[in-house]
């Protein structure tokens, strides 16, 4: 590693990034449709191979380190990074690393001193290996403007009712996005929400409510709304839709897509199973299959295993590199959202649910 000539040691550069969403997704999400258009840097103004970046946000809510990065080049050279801490999934606390320093960092772009950068990198490691709770650092005041919640309460993220989850607690809003999506503040959440929603680089609370959904089996969408029966004690949240009872329907959704407007209901016994000898225009329903060994397909959460998806089921094999494949049929999907998916053949299904003649087919009919 090149040394800096006077003292034997690097120097570290705080370069900004933001949005930080982008920076998130550009970091750790594996998706390949991502929007990266507005995702930027500020570099210093000048650096020498070996020297460290610390890439800090610097439109979070809570400033955090997404990564320690080293350079290859000076900054009259090409690009050229290895990654020498993290990439730190959830964000490292910016706070938390000043409070161990005992001083306030510069707003980046700048570039330390290189004693001081050698206890930044200390401090970045330190955080690392033991992260400072959240709750010491309060940087919302969560915790300083804790309130009692009223009894009845549900997790406005995870859905989960007082009795379910005893501790109900107020978090408070800072973000406009979140404000202006539950149009109130604070809201009540459960321990477990409220510690994911304290992490340096958390979902918004919106964003984490919908997380606990699936996805709309036929576009895709994030955003499903979940669909309520009967008569709750108060009205329905944001991103909830309440639905009369109709004793009469046999099947109940449970989720309405935001987007295309699809009803579905995660239960597969209200949808008619189908024979995988299919006609290829038939419209259907399956889940998605596990992930088989030898294919790569990194995680993501249209790709994950077990999801209902609508589309047309059109398998593929045996294989013509059926020594690499074995001679396995690829149950292939091709789902409405335009991708393709790898599908569980025996959880075909009807894309519409049972009605009350498919359920009490009459006999001359079956
Ligand atoms: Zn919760
Ligand atoms: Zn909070
Ligand atoms: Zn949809």
């Amino acid at each position: 590693m090149p040394d800096d000539p006077e003292t034997g040691r690097r120097r570290v550069h705080l370069v900004g990034v933001a949005p930080w969403r982008q920076a998130v997704d550009f970091y750790y999400n594996p998706d390949d449709d991502l929007d990266l258009d507005d995702l930027g840097f500020t570099f210093p103004a000048r650096w020498a191979a070996g020297d460290l970046f610390v890439i800090v946000t610097t439109d979070s809510p809570a400033s955090a380190v997404v990564v320690v990065e080293e350079t290859h080049h000076d900054s009259t050279g090409p690009d050229s990074y290895d990654q020498y801490l993290g990439p730190f999934d959830d964000g490292l606390s910016v706070r938390a690393v000043e409070r161990r320093l005992g001083t306030p960092l510069p707003s980046a772009p700048a570039t330390l001193d290189t004693a001081s950068s050698e206890r930044l990198i200390a401090a970045i490691s330190a955080e690392e290996k033991s992260p400072t709770p959240w709750r010491e650092l309060d940087e919302r005041g969560c915790v300083a403007h804790s309130e009692p919640v009223e009894p009845y309460s549900r997790c406005a993220c995870c859905g989960k009712w007082a009795d379910e989850e005893p501790v109900l607690v107020h978090h408070l809003l800072v973000d406009i996005q979140e404000l202006e999506f539950f149009g109130y503040g604070p809201i009540v959440v459960c321990l477990t929400c409220h510690d994911l929603l304290h992490r340096p680089l958390a979902p918004s609370s919106d964003d984490l409510m919908f997380g606990f959904r699936p996805l709309c089996p036929r576009c895709s969408a994030i955003r499903t709304c979940q669909v309520d029966r009967g008569f709750p004690a108060g009205p329905p949240g944001p991103g909830t839709l309440l639905a009369g009872c109709d004793r009469y329907d046999p099947v109940t959704f449970e989720y309405r897509c935001g987007s295309c407007e699809y009803e579905w209901t995660d239960d597969d016994g209200s949808y008619q199973p189908l024979p995988t000898d299919l006609d290829d225009d038939v419209v259907a329903r399956a889940r998605t299959a596990a992930i088989p060994d030898n294919v790569y397909r990194p995680y993501s959460r249209k790709g994950e295993p077990g999801r209902v998806v609508i589309g047309r089921y059109a398998p593929r094999g045996p294989s013509p590199h059926a020594a690499a494949w074995g001679d396995a049929v690829y149950h292939e999907f091709v789902g409405q959202d335009g991708r393709i998916y790898l599908v569980d053949p025996t959880t075909l299904r009807s894309a519409e649910p049972h009605t009350w003649e498919t359920l009490h087919p009459r006999p001359d009919e079956s």
